[in-house]
């Protein structure tokens, strides 16, 4: 609803709903997509109006960051890949793990050519032999819109020689991870590989693999039509850019809300999500979703965007925002969350494997140990090998940080 793109001029009803179930939603197909302008810059592109390093200047330019949650400038990726020896992959995150965020499923379901338009562009500047779009198994409306779509692709000859493989999930967070997503790609467990060497110089299959996120790439189109300047001159609060936040929680109205990037909480629950729900009053927020922290509404006036966070322990990740009430308590989110890292934990290693289970038993306790929960969090954070393990204990330090009355 706040959605540019999502406020299509001509929805087109899915031809086959009946076997898109669960999620019978009406989305822009092929031919509305072309007669909205579709694929003229990836024709462009194809034609030789651009150059391939014109565009990765292009992106430098518009200051677009990785919106997975890693936040790595994406002009740089596409930079680096070209650097490397071909041939070269590509592997697109549509895993979508974190709770509360529903972004990038939102915009596949509403405008999935403007997302496949974003991949070929990407894969015309990387000159990859093909693109894998790992999409996770609990959307399966999602995988079943793309495979449609992308046949039609093949069938105009869009896709310009380059293989598009879609590839399905099976429910794991960790796969969220990038070198996990491309083990589980290349049919194996989902386990984090040590970095480096990275995707881009050892990826997919051995080969340089330029990995992104689906809403990273959804946005090239409009980023080389409009310019730089389309994104740039939004922001607030001393911020710069656009984001899509999945809000969920206490509030009136959740969803998918397209915001200026550095927007506060307090802003974004007053004019986007039309308040707080009936009954509820505000008191915290999660701003990056199960591993992004906690932080009180004391904090509402903290600008929202990559890098403004870390100063109260906390970050924005892929912008998966949970408002929590008067009626929630911080130990008992805390400790779900726990809960969610321990059974989420590949296992592949001890910090992480251990660790979250023994702050899930002390974290049961009516009165926590800190002290030993502060140096089990030291050890997680310092000695796992992945994201997961070093962002596990964020909640748990938020609460003893922000919320110790509770304690
Ligand atoms: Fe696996 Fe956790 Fe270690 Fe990551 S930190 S590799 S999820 S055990």
């Amino acid at each position: 609803n706040h959605v540019e793109h999502a406020t299509v001029e001509k929805i087109v009803q899915v031809a086959n709903a009946k076997d898109l179930e669960p999620a019978k939603v009406p989305y822009r197909d092929y031919d509305a997509y072309i007669a909205d302008g579709g694929y003229k810059v990836l024709r462009e592109c194809y034609e030789g109006k651009y150059e391939r390093d014109q565009i990765v200047e292009l992106l430098k330019n518009t200051g677009l960051r990785g919106l997975g949650g890693a936040g790595f400038p994406t002009g740089l990726k596409w930079g680096i890949i070209r650097q490397q020896p071909k041939p070269r992959l590509m592997a697109i995150n549509g895993d979508e793990g974190e709770p509360g965020t529903f972004k990038d499923r939102h915009y596949l379901e509403t405008d999935p050519h403007r997302f496949l338009e974003g991949m070929l562009i990407g894969a015309w500047v990387g000159e990859v032999e093909a693109s894998y779009i790992y999409i996770r198994d609990e959307y399966p409306a999602v995988i079943k819109l793309l495979k449609k779509e992308i046949d039609r692709l093949y069938a105009e000859g869009l896709n310009n020689g380059v293989k598009i493989d879609l590839r399905r999930g099976a429910g794991a967070y960790i796969c969220g991870e990038e070198s996990a997503m491309i083990e589980s790609i290349e049919g194996k467990r989902g386990l984090p590989r040590h970095k480096p060497p990275f995707p881009s110089q050892v990826g997919l299959f051995g080969l340089p693999t330029l990995t992104n996120n689906v809403e990273t790439v959804y946005w090239v189109r409009d980023l080389i039509e409009k310019g730089p300047e389309w994104f740039t001159s939004e922001g607030r609060n001393g911020r710069k850019g656009l984001r899509s936040f999945s809000v969920s929680g206490r509030v009136k109205n959740p969803g998918v809300k397209f915001a200026p990037a550095g927007i506060t909480i307090k802003e974004l629950i007053a004019e986007y999500c039309d308040g707080m729900a009936e009954g509820h009053e505000f008191k915290a927020y999660l701003p990056g979703g199960a591993s992004g922290g906690i932080l009180p509404a004391s904090l509402g006036d903290v600008p929202l965007d990559f890098d403004t966070l870390q100063a109260h322990g906390c970050f924005i990740g892929s912008a998966a925002i949970v408002v929590l009430s008067d009626q929630d308590k911080m130990r008992d989110v805390a400790s779900n969350l726990m809960r969610f890292f321990e059974d989420e934990s590949c296992g592949q290693c001890t910090p992480c494997r251990n660790g979250t289970e023994k702050a899930v038993k002390l974290m049961q306790e009516e009165t926590w140990d800190q002290e030993l929960l502060k140096e089990l969090s030291t050890v997680m954070m310092d000695a796992s090998i992945c994201g997961l393990g070093q962002a596990a204990p964020n909640p748990l330090l938020s609460v003893m940080k922000h919320f110790p009355e509770e304690l």
